[in-house]
């Protein structure tokens, strides 16, 4: 291709949102065999809710929802986000109305003080209420705390997760007591984009943090048959690396900044919606419109722009 070719696309590719940063980065997505999706917030919408909250043990369901609120209150999670937002529309519903308070103000009285607090990559957090300790998260983080789940919570558990939910586990002073279903519905370009990708010879993969079960529902209802799962946020770049040394040219498309490492490591990295700007900064294209449709418009132009249409 002429630099005046690469200089149209990259200005065609501007005007559809679609940001690539040089000439190299547009050349190589020509020829990528596989296409990478960060599960949450990129094959996902980002924006997941609270769809049940359900106890395991005597605890009031409105004390378990204090207690969750006040350990994800520091946590910059998407999850954390959802489980505040259920937590305060449990206690404040229909009564926000009568008060001219903000909603900050409201759940800054009412939380719980949060001490020790720590997030575990990939897991969940941790921290100290009233003295005792509690964890918020997946099977892997109660489990290495030596917390055992019982098996009717483990069957409701792998109920959630069958239906492409996410199940978020909860232990107070080193004892179960129950449990929070979390939904993040697909956005609604996916599963054509998937099969559009299929078409054009490239193969998708899915990969997330999330447990495996999940994943796969989530995977099959978007149409991916490859699925990586339960890989920790430093694990994300050794799964293109591996798929790299195979002689495959591989593409990552995700929105966090846990995936800085992976959109780094891929032969081409595209970052997807406002993203993080570390995220931004490790990517060779920026995808501004948060639309799916661009990862085939991306390869579409180079492809044509380099005239090697398959
Ligand atoms: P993804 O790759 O889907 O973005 P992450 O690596 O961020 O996932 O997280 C993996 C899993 O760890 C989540 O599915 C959840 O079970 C658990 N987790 C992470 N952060 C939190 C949190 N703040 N609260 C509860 N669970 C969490
Ligand atoms: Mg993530």
């Amino acid at each position: 291709a002429t630099p005046t070719a690469i200089m149209v696309a990259t200005g065609v590719g501007a005007s559809h949102g679609v940001l690539v940063k040089g000439g190299d980065a547009l050349e190589r997505a020509e020829s990528v065999d596989y296409v990478i999706f960060d599960k949450t917030g990129t094959l996902t919408q980002g924006k997941a809710v609270v769809t049940v909250a359900k106890i395991f043990s005597g605890m009031d369901l409105g004390d378990f929802l204090t207690i969750v609120a006040s350990a994800e209150a520091s946590s910059e999670h998407p999850l954390a986000k959802a489980i505040m937002e259920y937590a305060f529309h449990y206690h404040f519903n229909g009564k926000l109305e009568s008060t001219a308070q903000k909603k900050e103000e409201i759940m800054a009285g009412w939380l719980l003080e949060a001490t020790d607090f720590s997030a575990v990559p990939g897991k969940g957090v941790q921290c100290a209420i009233n003295g005792k300790i509690v964890l918020v998260g997946n099977r892997s983080l109660l489990s290495e705390n030596g917390i055992r789940i019982p098996q009717e919570a483990e069957v409701f558990l792998v109920n959630l997760e069958e239906s492409a939910k996410t199940g978020i586990l909860v232990a107070y002073d080193g004892a179960f007591v129950g449990l929070l279903g979390i939904t993040d519905p697909l956005k609604r370009e996916a599963a054509v984009v998937v099969e559009g990708l299929k078409k054009m010879g490239v193969k998708p993969v899915m990969l997330t943090g999330d447990n495996w079960r999940t994943a796969r529902a989530v995977a099959k209802e978007v149409g991916v048959e490859d699925v990586r799962a339960e890989v920790m946020p430093a694990g994300k770049a050794d799964v293109i690396r591996s798929l790299q040394k195979g002689g495959s040219k591989v593409a990552m498309v995700g929105d966090g900044i846990n995936d800085s490492p992976a959109l780094a490591a891929a032969d081409v990295g595209m970052a997807i919606g406002a993203g993080t700007d570390i995220a931004v900064e490790a990517a060779d294209y920026v995808l501004v419109r948060n639309n799916l449709e661009d990862v085939i418009t991306a390869i579409d132009l180079s492809r044509k722009t380099f005239n090697r249409i398959r």
